[in-house]
Formats: structure tokens, sequence, C-alpha cells
């Protein structure tokens, strides 16, 4: 798996009873360090995980001529990045198995739940098989989710997402918690069983409505990327060419960390939607301590360090962006080369 990545992956492997072996991001890129992907990886590897983080397209390619080499599966992790395309075909499918993520905060929502994805039919009846296997029907867990997205859906407006969502976020600011801030602490166990069929059935109304919605995300997103390219020492993380990502937030490199949190204070909590992804590389997770044990990943750690994130919402309204755009350049001028 990748070092920088969303906790709840690792905590997976460890449910299944795997060992998780890290590998670090190539310098300032959401893709492993191909030469330490062909290092880490043996026999004794079940599956890599190339990740497809904030809905840009990650290298497949290389992680399957790996996996190849040793025998391993490739899991495409596209839980941030469905409806992303790369050369005309859905992200998702180009290894043996992919998933996409359906909870609170990943768009198309069942508050809980998500999709697992597989070209080879065997391999799909297999999964299918194994989940009636091991998934139970829970009521009392599904009467809860259910009512989370009654309650997600009364208060996902624009008008109500300060109180929702805003408020709490500056209270763990405060608190000096950005971990609970940005909601990365998963130190509760994961209840599992399956999605009932309300659930389902609001996610599938939902995806009748997705190709139009992520079309206006996307030109929006070129129009503000466009905007934020012409403040140096600005990178907003991009696709290769022939890919389409989709584009919930933009995800921003800044030169370090000092200049990343000089913004942070100006704008984290300001109700703009900046904030920041994942807050840490996997082993600084004091949580994932007995999954992820001793490894090392220092170009993780710089990018969990010097990454921000703005979101792409629709109800981001144009002066809006260009009171984060005015704050991102007057703190980039400020800085001393
Ligand atoms: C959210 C997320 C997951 C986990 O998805 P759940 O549906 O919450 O289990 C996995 N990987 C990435 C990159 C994510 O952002």
């Amino acid at each position: 798996m990748p070092a920088y990545t969303c906790p709840l992956v690792a905590l997976a492997v460890a449910h299944c009873g795997l060992e998780l072996r890290l590998c670090d991001l190539a310098p300032g890129s959401i893709d492993f360090d191909a030469g330490e992907l062909a290092r880490v990886c043996d026999r004794d590897v079940l599956a890599i995980v190339p990740t497809h983080l904030a809905g840009r397209i990650a290298d497949i390619d290389t992680a399957l001529a790996i996996a190849r080499r040793v025998g391993a599966f490739v899991i495409e992790d596209a839980a941030q990045a469905l409806g992303a395309r790369r050369d005309g075909r859905p992200v998702g499918f180009e290894g043996d198995a992919g998933f996409f993520s359906l909870a609170v905060g990943k768009g198309l929502t069942t508050y809980e739940g998500g999709l697992l994805v597989a070209r080879d039919p065997e391999l799909r009846r297999e999964f299918a098989r194994t989940s009636r296997e091991i998934v139970p029907r829970r009521i009392g867990w599904e009467l809860k989710r259910s009512l989370q997205l009654l309650g997600y859906h009364a208060f996902y407006r624009p008008s109500l997402l300060g109180l929702a969502y805003g408020a709490p976020l500056r209270r763990a600011l405060r608190r000096g918690d950005p971990v609970a801030a940005v909601g990365d602490d998963f130190s509760l166990p994961i209840p599992l069983h399956t999605l009932g069929r309300w659930r389902q059935s609001v996610g599938a109304r939902a995806f009748a409505r997705l190709p139009e919605f992520l079309d206006a995300c996307a030109a929006q997103a070129q129009r503000r990327r466009a905007q934020l390219a012409r403040i140096a020492g600005i990178d907003v993380v991009d696709d290769p060419s022939g890919a389409q990502g989709v584009w919930p937030f933009l995800l921003l490199r800044l030169p370090d960390e000092a200049t990343r949190d000089a913004i942070l204070r100006k704008l984290w909590g300001a109700g703009l939607g900046v904030s920041r992804l994942f807050i840490h590389a996997l082993p600084d997770y004091g949580y994932l301590q007995d999954v992820v044990g001793e490894q090392d990943a220092p170009n993780a750690r710089v990018f969990a360090a010097t990454t921000l994130t703005i979101s792409n919402s629709p109800w981001l309204l144009d002066e809006e962006f260009e009171a984060i755009r005015a704050a991102l350049e007057s703190v980039l001028a400020r800085r001393v080369p």
C-alpha cells in the first residue's frame, strides 16, 4: 500500500489478518516510488494497492508489471475516484479488482457502503460468494445508517453546512486536534454488514445524476486550476495525459510546511472549504502503530506536511474562491525564497 492514503485501508488489511507492507510515494506524487515498489514486492505479496487519490489517476501499469512478476493481484483503490477515466475507460477495472467508496464525504453516498468491481467473471462470483458468507445483515446498523443518511440529506445544504460541518471542525481545530478536524480518527471497531435495499436505491438514483454533476465539477476545476497555476510556488496535483480524473477538490502542493501552515492559519476554519486530506503518513497515526510497525516513508511525510485541499463544490462561489486565491497569493508573496 502507499504510505500516504486513507488509514481505513490499513485497518482493512489488518482485519483480514494480513501483514501490511508500505511503499513510499515518488517525491511530490500520489504514485508509488517505482524503484521501492519493485524492491518491497516479493512472492509473499498478495496484492498491490495503487490509489487514485483525490480523484487523480494513479499509475496502474507499473503496479501491474511488478505484480505479474511476483504473482500478486492489483487492487485499485478508487474510493475517491468514482467516474474517473483513463483513455476513456473507467478506473478500477485495469487491475484485477477495484473499489469505490460511497461513504459520507465521498460525493455520491449511501452514508456508508461501497462498490467492489472485477473484470474477471470468476473473481466476481468469488467476491459475491465470499460476501454472502461473511457479511451479515444487521437490522440495527441498517436502521442507524438509514437515519444518518436522512440526517445528511436534511443538513447537506449551504445554509446548514456551517452548523453540521463547520462547527465541529472549528472545535477540533481549537483543541489542536487536526486528525479529528478532517475525520481521520478511525480508532473504533468498524461494523461489517450488508447495504439495505432503501440505501441501495438512494445510491442508484443518485448515480443517474452523476455524469452531469462530474462534468460541471470538471469544468469548474479547470477554470480554478488555471487561476492557481499563475501563483508561483503552488502546484495543483494533476492527471497524466489521456486521463480524465474527477474533481471533488483541488489538491495543492506548497513549497514547504511553514508556508502551507501559514495558509491554513488564515483559511482552515474560515468556512471556505479549505482543509487537508489525510493528516499523517500511515506510520505516524498512533492508533495504527500495531498495524504499521516501524516503516519509514520520507516522501509520504513530506506530502502530508506540504499539501492542502480546496473544495470544488459548486456551492463554493466565485467570489469565495477569489478570497482563497488572494490569500494564497499574499502568503506566497511574503515568503522568503
Ligand atoms: C475513504 C477511503 C477509503 C475507505 O472507504 P470506506 O468506504 O470509508 O471504507 C479507502 N481509500 C481511500 C483513498 C479513501 O479515501
